[in-house]
């Protein structure tokens, strides 16, 4: 049985947001505050 890289998954780089600190996956837009290089790309609901 040949076994290829399979179930060996890329984890995704985690680390804090620049803008808000929270943990978030790095070079995607924070899904906290919906900015990703110093821009706000998402809109994010804000009470
Ligand atoms: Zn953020």
């Amino acid at each position: 049985m040949r076994r290829a890289n399979h179930d060996k998954i890329t984890a995704p780089n985690l680390g804090p947001c620049p803008n808000c600190e929270e943990l978030m996956i790095s070079h995607r837009v924070c899904p906290a505050c919906g900015q990703y290089r110093g821009r706000e790309v998402v809109a994010v609901a804000q009470d």
